[in-house]
């Protein structure tokens, strides 16, 4: 059994839905104080009413604040925020992320920013900004969303995706480092195919296809990367640094199509 989390103030970057809204929905279960973030206000009032529901059960609490992760200041006032509302931060998911697909040759300077800018500065300014707090709080954990997109598989459209969820993993490394002093922890956690709303508008034949490809058969589903941030969280991963966590149902497992083919004949 591991120690509860019950009572801690964990942020969650980009939670107004998607993998995001999982973890969330994950801490506030466990009875965690979340502050969720995004730039959709009317997604956010409707994921924090919803998550509210669990956390009248957990003991639990759930708010949310607006603003882009790509702004430095944001990041700033999203930690204060988390210390007038929960008293500190714990745990920092430095979650927020976009996947717009573009070929490298028709790829602009723009696109390139953009991704950059969200994913690679987002991430890095959600950890600098919490690290006083985290550093206070004795057991500071940051779990930063990558992805097996980039650190270990290639989809055209997505050279530039795929290169700022490497960086990710290159910034995770030295920051691992940096922060151990300071009692706090630096994982990521690496998710394949997930289910989330935006799938569903991709038809059934995609998912058909795509759960083709996964030896445990399924896609994941949100409160799986959820429940994997919850575990770097604990007490008892407290010795754990710097490292990448796979969850993808095997994805990235089968050398060729045969090699699934044969294990399902
Ligand atoms: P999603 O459904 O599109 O949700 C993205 C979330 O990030 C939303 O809550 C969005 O909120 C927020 N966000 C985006 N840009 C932001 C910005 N500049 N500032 C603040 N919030 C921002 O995406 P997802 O699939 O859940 O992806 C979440 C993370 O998982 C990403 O880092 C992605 O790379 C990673 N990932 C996803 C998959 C997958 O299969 N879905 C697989 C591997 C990795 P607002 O719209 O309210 O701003």
């Amino acid at each position: 059994m591991f120690t509860s989390v019950a009572g801690r103030s964990v942020i969650v970057t980009g939670a107004t839905r998607g993998i995001g809204k999982g973890i969330a929905r994950v801490f506030v279960r466990a009875g965690a104080n979340v502050l969720i973030t995004g730039r959709d206000e009317i997604a956010a009032d409707k994921t924090a009413d919803e998550l509210a529901e669990l956390g009248r059960a957990s003991g639990g609490s759930v708010s949310y604040v607006l603003g882009d992760v790509a702004s430095r200041e944001f990041c700033r006032s999203m930690a204060e925020t988390a210390v007038e509302r929960n008293g500190g931060v714990d745990v920092l998911c430095a979650n927020a992320g976009i996947f717009p697909d573009v070929k490298l040759v028709d790829m602009s300077v723009e696109d390139l920013d953009r991704v950059f800018d969200t994913n690679v500065k987002g991430t890095i300014f959600a950890v600098q900004a919490c690290v006083p707090e985290l550093s206070k709080s004795g057991r500071g954990r940051v779990v930063v969303t990558s992805s097996i997109t980039g650190p270990i598989t290639g989809f055209p459209g997505w050279s530039h995706y795929g290169a700022s969820k490497s960086a990710q993993l290159g910034f995770m490394h030295t920051a691992a480092i940096e922060l151990a002093p300071m009692g706090i922890t630096v994982n990521a956690v690496l998710p394949g195919n997930i289910a989330t709303e935006g799938l569903a508008d991709l038809g059934s034949d995609y998912r058909a296809t795509m759960e083709a490809s996964i030896p445990l058969g399924r896609l994941g589903e949100v409160d799986d990367i959820g429940n994997a941030a919850l575990f770097l969280a604990t007490q008892e991963a407290g010795f754990i640094t710097g490292q990448e966590l796979i969850v993808d149902g095997g994805q990235v497992l089968p050398e060729t199509l045969e090699a699934l083919q044969l294990a399902r004949a």
